[in-house]
């Protein structure tokens, strides 16, 4: 047995659904018709003579996860039944890896840098879905929707290394940033879901599992809530499988914990063995794309380090942007940096709209840094620019011709409109003689609106300066 350290160990099932366009074992399509039992066959079914036929591009995207998360890869693909009676199991077992799981021994990185070691990475199937119809403690019946039934999943079980409810919510992060990069997990449909251990201290590292918790903060909620009953309750605490009720926030007793080798194992008869042979192997690898971590690495040995790029790593679609923009080699990647992460983020977020529903694209980001770059526009012209892209699309350099919004490099221009402000302007210039630093802001705030912030703020800054004095 592990000798545990840390005051409190947590570990974490978690089973994500893949998003493929049909289930592990048949034809059925996992999304569309939502009417019950719509999207069923004899196989997701169980109907007696029926056989399992493996879904490759299942095997394909758990392949590509195991991977990510550096495991060692099982040199065949063997799958068990694991025999259960209950409503949801149509053929009273559920196909899933027992004897020798996809892959094994994997690491993940914590933001903190602490690695969680992962145990194993295995394949399976979905059950289908119990449909309480006035509650779960009220009705008198349920329903069953085996819509779900057979729909591929992949279960990735940590080592207990995780100390406290924030790190298995970090941890979580971490998992969907890889999926979201490997493209293998869609989060508008698919679901995420984690079994949790969790033990402390003062119980002597009693184990108590919570049962299918889905969403991140309720992760970190139902750790913390148990955190705190079992040191409350420290005498009664015993190795069972808890729920946690979402309303309530609070957790409650399923039953006595049951130990793996009850459910009876045995290797399916109608699945073949499939070796993972390296040629398989090695094409996964090919296709496997460069992940957040590796991403940032290159962006800092090829641009230096900058937080906005730090940023746009744990964002794939952002990334994607981001180096459709640089890749155009005109304009310097720290600014652009800049200006993906908080000009562009910042608009679309006032705007409640994802990169992809605007008009905004890579190159309309490059005219507006290389214009501020050549100091032909400043800041603040970029940023209207960049918000009045949300409505349309238009190209940017003759826009801003047409409109005149070309910094005024003309000083002689310039100087005439800061002398006609502070003469409109008495007494802040009073003000700022009698020591008010703020007054002078105020007036440079005055000639730039005045100038549509077409003047070099440095320049007004100046010339007030010196015309005040
Ligand atoms: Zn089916």
């Amino acid at each position: 047995m592990k000798k545990f350290t840390s005051d409190v160990v947590i570990g974490l099932e978690i089973h994500v659904e893949l998003a493929t366009d049909t289930k592990l074992f048949c034809g059925c399509s996992t999304h569309g018709d939502d009417k019950p039992n719509s999207r069923t066959c004899e196989v997701c079914l169980g109907h007696p003579g029926s056989k399992p036929v493996l879904n490759k591009k299942a095997v394909d995207y758990a392949l590509k996860l195991g991977l990510a998360l550096n495991c060692k890869v099982a040199p065949e693909l063997i799958f068990s039944r694991k025999s259960y009676f209950y409503p949801d199991m149509s053929k009273n077992y559920q196909i899933t890896q027992y004897e020798i799981p996809l892959g094994e021994k994997g690491k993940l990185r914590l933001n903190s840098g602490k690695t969680i070691g992962i145990t194993r990475v295995h394949m399976e199937e979905d059950p289908a879905s119990l449909v309480h119809p006035s509650g779960m403690q009220k009705s008198s019946y349920v329903l069953v929707d085996y819509n779900r039934s057979g729909d591929p999943l992949v279960e990735v079980v940590t080592e207990p290394d995780l100390s406290s409810p924030e790190e298995a919510r970090d941890f979580m992060k971490q998992l969907i940033l890889i999926l979201n990069y490997l493209e293998i997990f869609d989060v508008n449909r698919c679901i995420i879901k984690a079994d949790v251990n969790i033990s402390i201290k003062e119980s002597n590292y009693t184990r108590v599992e919570i049962k299918n918790i889905t969403g991140f903060k309720d992760i970190e909620r139902a750790l913390n809530y148990e955190v705190e009953r079992q040191k409350k309750n420290i005498k009664e605490i015993v190795l069972e499988t808890r729920a946690w009720d979402s309303d309530k926030g609070i957790t409650f007793s399923l039953r006595k914990k049951e130990v793996e080798v009850e459910y009876g194992y045995i290797i399916d008869p109608d699945l073949v063995r499939i070796d993972l042979d390296s040629k398989w192997i090695s094409s996964i690898k090919k296709d496997m794309p460069e992940l957040a971590e590796e991403k940032l690495k290159k962006y800092e040995k090829e641009h230096g380090s900058v937080q906005s790029m730090a940023v746009i790593a744990k964002d794939l679609k952002l990334a994607k942007f981001f180096e459709e923009v640089i890749s155009d080699k005109k304009v310097d990647p720290k600014l652009a940096s800049h200006w993906v992460e908080l000009e562009l983020k910042r608009v679309l977020n006032y705007n409640k709209k994802k990169l992809g529903d605007t008009k905004i694209k890579p190159k309309h980001v490059v005219d507006i840094v290389k214009l501020i770059q050549d100091k032909r526009i400043t800041e603040q012209t970029g940023r209207r620019l960049i918000e009045k892209l949300v409505e349309k699309d238009f190209d940017i350099e003759d826009y801003v011709k047409k409109e005149g919004l070309e910094i005024i490099s003309d000083e002689r221009g310039v100087e005439k409109v800061c002398k006609e402000v502070i003469k409109d302007n008495a007494s802040a210039v009073e003000q700022y003689k009698n020591g008010e630093e703020k007054a002078i802001h105020f007036i440079i705030g005055q000639i730039m609106r005045k100038t549509k912030g077409k003047a070099k703020p440095d320049l007004v800054n100046t010339l007030v300066r010196e015309l005040i004095k």
